[in-house]
């Protein structure tokens, strides 16, 4: 078997990786580096996705890269134009040529002696193995499982004569054209495929056990494009990116601080869209407070129009069985359909399922605590690139670039060839990584590494305090132990599985 070493290997080609490429070759020009991906395309997420109306719900000056401006006018992008603009990076930076497509992660293993990771692959295409080795290792693979999404085991699915289509797995061949169609799910999908399949479909129905807070926003960004006509695009997407992220992070505030007081405000606007008759409290209240679970944005409030035009409905119950044509519901009522969607979610994955074993111990990551939320007490040499659950994933992912950027060239100045984050006694587990209520992060909550009670253990979900602490925070703390090669002070003692 063939073996190649890199100084840095990162894992997987989405908004990440790529990122992760250009800090490697912006900040650490010294270091080799080669991208593994179990895919044969880059862009992950917004290449995989390839749902109706697929787009991003958050702004693209804070989900663009903060390196290369985003000039089309749409603020809320559709998935073709994010996956082109990762792509043109990508092509851009020459990222693109350090990619091994086709690469499936299956192992690493971290040698102390060696002080290096091995990292065993498989050929997605034919199963053949093959062996790297590097240094550091940089995690890039996402958050959720790629082989399949999440559906519940729905009572009589069998039955049901149409087509059940989860869209993770969507293919163009799926004709909807005068279809009569049921949305299963409340979520960004959901609120995203409905007015999309809408505009052709008979009629689609969104059939939710309970709503989401659903909140409109142009889809056009008018003061950067005002602001684009005499300022060059760097500077206007510098200066949109901070005025977002202030106004996203003022308003998630506002939520937590008075959680009736934004409800009101959110549902108020829900109302003037939706005019007077409509019953908002059944379809448009959730049973939680603003933002303890993600928002759902609809650029122009869509949604709300295909609504009022009666292209779409909302049915706030529960499903007692599918039938042969279509879907029985607790109150009585039968949705008639051809097609279900079943908008129903992720399944949650660490670490793209890639097993880990430090020392030759397996680490079992839901007994380890984040790191400044980047790395993992216990792992050495490893970074996982991860959002924020309450604003744009690329400004927690740009964080964590330049801090292993940080990392690997305070590392070579000063001759150390590991670090590991490693706690102390009084550092214990206060509670899960993610305080959100949503079903798709409590089914999955208990596997994921926890947080400790102070940083730097702690995970804010806090961009500018993380500016502080990852991007400029200093890297000797207590908790970061660094070790030389071949075997320094470093203790191997990874949190261990069953
Ligand atoms: C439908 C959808 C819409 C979203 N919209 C938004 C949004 O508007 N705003 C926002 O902030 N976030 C959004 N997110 C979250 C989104 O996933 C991130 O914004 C971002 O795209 C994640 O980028 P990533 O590169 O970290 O992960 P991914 O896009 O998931 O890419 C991971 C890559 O790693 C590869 N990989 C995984 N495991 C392995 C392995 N074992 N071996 C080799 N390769 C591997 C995958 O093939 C993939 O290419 C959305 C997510 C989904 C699913």
């Amino acid at each position: 078997m063939s073996e190649e070493h890199f100084d840095v290997l990162v894992v997987g080609a989405g908004i990440s990786g790529i990122a992760a490429g250009y800090h490697l070759q912006a900040s650490c020009p010294g270091r080799s580096y080669a991208i593994l991906e179990r895919r044969e395309q880059l862009g992950g997420t917004w290449d995989l996705f390839r749902y109706p109306g697929i787009r991003s719900d958050s702004d693209m000056y804070t989900l663009g890269y903060p390196f290369r401006p985003w000039t089309d006018p749409k603020a809320i992008a559709d998935g073709p134009s994010i996956l082109e603009y990762v792509n043109a990076t990508a092509a851009e930076y020459g990222i693109d040529r350090k990619i091994r497509f086709g690469h499936h992660v299956k192992r690493v293993s971290w040698s102390t002696e060696a002080a290096r990771w091995t990292v065993e692959t498989e050929r997605t295409d034919t199963g053949e193995p093959r062996r790297f080795h590097c240094n550091f290792l940089f995690m890039c693979s996402g958050y959720y499982d790629y082989d399949e999404g999440y559906t519940p085991e729905f009572p009589g699915a069998d039955e049901f004569r149409g087509a059940i289509v989860h869209p993770q797995k969507w293919s163009e061949e799926i004709d909807y054209a005068q279809k009569r169609v049921v949305v299963i799910g409340s979520g960004a999908t959901a609120v995203t495929i409905v007015p999309e399949m809408a505009k052709t479909a008979a009629h689609v129905t969104m059939l939710q056990r309970s709503p989401t807070y659903v909140v409109a926003a142009p889809a056009e960004d008018r003061f950067a494009i005002r602001l684009r006509r005499f300022l060059p695009s760097r500077l206007v997407h510098a200066i949109i990116r901070w005025r977002n992220v202030i106004l996203g992070a003022l308003f998630f505030w506002f939520c937590r601080r008075y959680p009736e007081r934004a409800k009101a405000f959110i549902l108020g606007r829900v109302r003037r869209a939706m005019g007077p008759d409509y019953d908002v409290a059944r379809h448009f209240t959730p049973r939680y407070n603003p933002w303890q679970q993600r928002m759902c944005l609809v650029p122009n409030g869509d949604l709300f129009d295909e609504i009022k035009a009666g292209r779409a409905s909302v049915v706030t119950d529960e499903i007692e069985t599918f039938t042969e044509h279509g879907i029985r519901l607790r109150s009585g009522e039968e949705l008639a359909a051809d097609l279900v969607v079943s908008a129903t979610g992720l399944k949650l994955q660490m670490l793209g399922g890639v097993e880990v074993a430090v020392d030759g111990k397996q680490v079992d990551f839901s007994k380890t605590l984040t790191y400044k939320g980047v790395m993992f007490g216990g792992v050495p040499n490893m970074a996982l690139a991860v959002g924020y659950t309450n604003a744009s994933w690329t400004l927690k992912c740009d964080l964590t670039c330049e801090y292993v950027c940080r990392l690997l060239n305070h590392m070579a100045k000063r001759g150390y060839a590991q670090c590991c984050p490693r706690p102390g006694d009084g550092d214990v587990e206060v509670g899960p990584l993610l305080d959100f209520t949503s079903g798709y992060i409590q089914r999955s909550i208990d596997s994921f590494p926890k947080q400790g009670a102070q940083a730097p253990w702690r995970s804010y979900q806090n961009y500018v305090l993380d500016i502080w602490t990852v991007a400029y925070g200093s890297l000797e703390d207590r908790a970061l132990e660094f070790g030389r090669q071949p075997s320094g002070p470093l203790r191997a003692e990874a949190p261990t599985g069953p």
